[in-house]
């Protein structure tokens, strides 16, 4: 037996951002030409469409990892690197997009309909990007970050407007292929339906959808069988039709105690669009019941017998046969009319409009605390200063100023102070710990060594060593301040 696909855990990676390019102009006769580095492209995102000609989650079961192309690094001559390329997944009306932890990320409906599944990482911006009043020419630039990693489910909940509930072999399949199109698989076998079939029936000017919800058994809400699965089918569904085998010669059932012990799993059953569905539970749907196999010799007798029963409850009861095709028309004509009230009734139910949202990315404040296994550390939390960390290059130590003047500026140097810390105190930052040392004042006191490779940085290097020669003699008498420093 083939599994039913209609959940997937689908693990997503977006691309990763290109890193920033350090590099100066370089031209004939012009020795100091400025800072020509191009930034690096943006990671691609991976996206979620939904598409009217994929019917199934099946693809994903055997390709569960999905990856989107990295951005390319920036280069010299102001070259900002290409965009990494976005990964399209297309994905079956009704896909349900639940995060890690849970949580409802994106209900997709309706063609077209896209959830940014992970969002590319940021290209780091490249030294030209980066000249300031404070740095006019950079010999740093900045990573780029990685792109978003997550563990998604995604669940199809069909999008229908009557639900066909009944147990295995009760003639479903049989009904939707006969009331509609749509020519379900159809054999005398429990589970033969693996993915809920649609079909499509118009009655008069009135057309709608009719779901062939794979059996339900009892214990189904508790995930016997393959019960959950396909429970969550029916919650879109504006009606629930019961479909009854009249002649089954299975010991211990019959139509009432077939209804009445699925109707104990439809109580059960938790829904989970419930609070965005503006549907209601699954209790206060309006029913049907549709009494099947009546050609069988003894079934359309069964079948008039419990009809009242069914009535006492408010419920309209069709006698059919998918087979003989018997009762079809009054059915239709019915069920037609069902759904034309409940269209005006919920003017805007299904189809409605997708919930989606987006994966959280983290405010922009941040936030210090101690550290609870450092003695005198501290931990700064914040969207904002990790992802300036995961940019910032380590072994560069103006790439490490520029770091710290963000901080500064962002204000957590001054609450670093505010609680305590002192100079040298370990503070943690993303996955990064480094000793604190305060800055005089924001932007100011930036060591300029270890810079990049670039010989004309080596240059301007020995430029700022002569400055440093001239600024001593300065201060030891021997020159003015005034005076040519070559
Ligand atoms: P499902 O599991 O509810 O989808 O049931 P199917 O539509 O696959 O039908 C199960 C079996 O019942 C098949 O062998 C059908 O041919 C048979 N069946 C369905 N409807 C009728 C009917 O009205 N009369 C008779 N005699 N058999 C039927
Ligand atoms: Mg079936």
């Amino acid at each position: 037996m083939s599994r039913f696909i209609d959940r997937v855990v689908l693990h997503v990676r977006a691309g990763k951002g290109g890193h920033g390019c350090a590099s100066v102009h370089r031209e004939k006769f012009k020795p100091l030409g400025g800072p020509d580095g191009g930034n690096g492209g943006n990671g691609g995102d991976v996206i979620l469409e939904v598409d009217p000609n994929v019917h199934t989650l099946l693809d994903f079961h055997f390709h569960p990892h999905a990856r989107a192309g990295n951005g390319k690094p920036g280069e010299g001559g102001n070259r900002d690197g290409k965009q990494g390329g976005e990964l399209l997944l297309r994905v079956p009306d009704g896909t349900v997009v639940v995060g890690a932890n849970g949580r409802l990320l994106a209900d997709l409906v309706g063609a077209g309909t896209r959830f940014v599944a992970a969002r590319g990482g940021r290209g780091g911006l490249g030294n030209a990007a980066l000249v300031s009043r404070a740095r006019k020419a950079p010999g740093f630039a900045l990573l780029g970050e990685d792109g978003e990693e997550h563990d998604l489910t995604l669940e199809l909940k069909s999008v229908a407007d009557i639900g066909l509930v009944g147990y295995p072999s009760a003639g479903k399949s049989s009904l939707v292929s006969v009331l509609s199109a749509a020519k379900p698989k159809i054999a005398d076998y429990p589970f033969t339906t693996l993915v809920p079939n649609l079909g499509v029936v118009s009655s008069g000017d009135t057309s709608f959808t009719v779901a062939d919800v794979p059996g339900l058994i009892p214990g189904a809400s508790e995930g016997r069988g393959l019960g959950l699965d396909f429970l969550r089918h029916l919650e879109r569904c504006a009606v629930l039709a019961h479909v009854v085998d009249c002649a089954t010669l299975e010991s211990g059932r019959d139509p009432v105690s077939d209804v009445d012990a699925l109707e104990a799993e439809l109580a059960a059953y938790q829904p989970e669009l419930q609070a965005d569905s503006g549907l209601g539970d699954l209790a206060e749907r309006p029913r049907v019941v549709i009494l099947n196999k009546t050609d069988v010799p003894d079934a359309d007798e069964l079948a008039e017998m419990v009809t009242p029963d069914f009535e006492a409850r408010g419920w309209p009861v069709f006698k059919i046969s998918a087979v003989s095709r018997e009762g079809l028309r009054p059915l239709t004509f019915a069920l037609a009319t069902l759904v034309r009230e409940y269209r005006e009734a919920h003017p805007k139910a299904p189809p409605r409009r997708p919930v989606i949202r987006p994966v959280v990315r983290g405010e922009s404040g941040f936030s210090v605390e101690a550290d609870p296994e450092v003695p005198g550390g501290f931990i700064v939390r914040g969207e904002r200063p990790e992802r300036w960390v995961h940019q910032t290059q380590f072994d560069n130590d103006e790439a490490v100023g520029y770091l710290a003047d963000r901080l500064a500026r962002l204000g957590v140097e001054e609450e670093l102070a505010r609680l305590g810390a002192e100079p040298g105190a370990p503070v943690t930052i993303g996955d990064i710990s480094f000793d604190w040392e305060p800055q005089v004042s924001a932007g100011v006191d930036v060591v300029m060594s270890g810079r990049g490779t670039d010989p004309r940085l080596d240059q301007s290097d020995r430029v700022s060593a002569a400055e440093r020669k001239h600024a001593s003699r300065v201060r030891r008498g021997l020159v003015s301040e005034d005076e040519d420093q070559r």
